[in-house]
């Protein structure tokens, strides 16, 4: 393909774009296919000749488009919503012709620079205290990461070595060994899988803090568990608090849990990677309380920035936060931005310095160097997007955004409330609603596989305190109210009919 023809296709291609995401709606939301679908449809071996455009453009409708679950669908309500917006797929096309992998500031300055300065917004539109920002000399900064499990897994392994690092400058015959077997981790039985699967690969227990009736961890309950840990000779070292949990959107206590982190020495890392995006509406900015307090206590001294992570010196203690670079679902799925006030937290963790990767200003303080903040070497352009989107929405754009996603929800919430034969599981803080039938699991269960089924709509379950509940998400970027409504109709037909059933199953039992 040459410039010429490429210009062509990019414009059929936007086409193509522009009229999935406009029919996407006349799209059935979750596919007809069965396991192994794609295999016989394609030849078993990489074509030895050139293909045309038209060829694979047509295979795109014939075999990819009927095993796609349509996620932008305006009745897909799973999962978290993830992000598209026009100005970000514009920016991701620019992302890829640059295609320049920025490890280094060398490697590609602006796609160093432009992360530096999008992050600093981020963290303005967060109102995140300063002390997070890069600036002009700044020790804190942001980072955008491939994911919130990376940047989970990040700050894990940065608590991991900061903390050995203290204790074996402490006690110089201590071993690695002997450090790591008694390191443990904490986090609400709300968790992410996400944490669990960090402790996994970090090597160090976790333990899971039972949450309160409204699923917040709160102090008591951790301060317990540290307690009984430390009299047994364990080292607690990190803790994840959830602002947003995936099951139900709850908020860990950050007013609470950030002191007794801060007492404790030990590094606090905030996951908000659903709500987090939230926060720069100032009505929902609240949620985020906590990390003022906690960076405002006396001991804390220079902390960390690329994750949120706020830091103490005195021991180990850090706090990371992880969000959404965006708001809910506008700039691109999956990346998210983590803000840290002390930068070197991760830096000092991670640091190779080979030959090949070497430049004339890495030492010159004056230049971030990403390779040192995240695990892969790798990393794209992907602040472009921030930059589009941040720029085409405004900010006030992206405050209608996620105030429209609440009110949706909220709107569900009061459809729901309506019907007696349904309950609303927990408190409906933004774009999520827990609800159920009143009734068993297996009731519940079969109504949402007929739900799922019919394949109207898409839904998935969570489960709180051993509850099988429905969740209803607010996900795309043109869902109405006329879709919510249309979706609670269809959740009512779908429950009489489970109802029914159940009540048929109860007579025949009798009889
Ligand atoms: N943390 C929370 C609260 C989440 O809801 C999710 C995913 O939805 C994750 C972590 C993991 O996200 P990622 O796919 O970016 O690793």
């Amino acid at each position: 393909m040459n410039a010429s023809e490429f210009r062509r296709r990019g414009k059929e291609m936007v086409d193509y774009v522009a009229d999935y995401l406009e029919g996407i709606e006349g799209r059935q939301v979750f596919p007809d296919v069965d396991p192994g679908y794609l295999r016989p449809l394609i030849p078993t071996t990489a074509p030895q000749e050139p293909e045309a455009f038209e060829d694979i453009i047509e295979d795109v409708e014939k075999i990819i488009m009927p095993g796609v679950t349509h996620w932008h669908s305006p009745y897909f309500f799973a999962y978290f919503p993830t992000a598209s917006s026009y100005p970000a797929m514009l920016a991701d096309m620019l992302c890829g012709a640059i295609g320049c992998i920025g490890f280094s500031w060398a490697a590609s300055p602006a796609c160093t620079e432009l992360e530096t300065v999008m992050m600093d917004w981020l963290g303005k539109m967060l109102q995140l205290p300063e002390a997070f920002l890069a600036g002009e000399a700044g020790e804190g900064g942001g980072v955008i990461q491939g994911t919130a499990s990376e940047a989970t897994l990040v700050a894990l392994l940065a608590a991991r070595t900061k903390v050995t690092r203290c204790l074996q400058a402490a006690s110089p015959e201590l071993t690695q060994a002997a450090i790591m077997e008694k390191l443990v981790a904490y986090t609400s039985d709300q968790a992410h899988s996400s944490v669990e699967k960090a402790s996994l690969i970090g090597g160090v227990r976790l333990k899971a803090i039972p949450s309160d009736a409204k699923f917040a961890m709160r102090a008591s309950a951790l301060q317990e568990a540290l307690d009984r840990d430390k009299a047994a000779g364990l080292i607690p070292f990190f803790v994840v608090a959830t602002l947003g949990t995936t099951s139900c959107c709850s908020f860990d206590n950050l007013l609470e849990v950030g002191p007794i982190c801060h007492e404790e020495g030990v590094w606090l890392h905030v996951d908000a990677a659903y709500a987090g995006s939230a926060f720069i509406c100032p009505e929902f900015r609240h949620l985020l309380n906590g990390v003022e307090e906690h960076l405002s206590l006396p001991r804390e001294a220079a902390g960390t920035a690329p994750f949120l992570l706020a830091h103490n010196e005195a021991r180990v203690p850090s706090l990371s936060l992880t969000h959404q670079e965006h708001s809910h679902s506008v700039v691109r799925p999956r990346a998210r931005g983590a803000q840290v006030k002390k930068r070197t937290d991760l830096t000092g963790a991670f640091r190779l310095d080979p030959v090949y990767l070497r430049h004339s200003h890495q030492d010159s303080g004056l230049i971030t160097d990403y390779r040192h903040w995240q695990l892969p070497l790798g990393r794209r352009f992907r602040s472009l997007k921030m930059w589009f989107v941040f720029r085409m929405y405004g900010v006030k754009g992206l405050q209608a955004y996620i105030r429209k996603h609440v009110q949706l929800a909220h709107a569900f919430e009061a459809l729901v409330r309506q019907d007696p034969r349904f309950e609303i599981c927990a408190e409906v803080t933004l774009g999520l609603v827990c609800f159920r039938l009143k009734g068993s699991n297996k009731l519940n269960e079969a109504l949402l596989e007929s739900i799922n089924s019919a394949k109207k709509i898409h839904l998935v379950p969570c489960s709180l305190r051993d509850r099988f509940v429905l969740r209803f998400a607010i996900c795309s970027r043109t869902v109405e109210l006329a879709h919510v409504q249309r979706a609670w109709e269809h959740i009512q037909e779908m429950a009489a009919t489970v109802l029914a059933a159940q009540g048929e199953d109860k007579a025949e039992i009798k009889n």
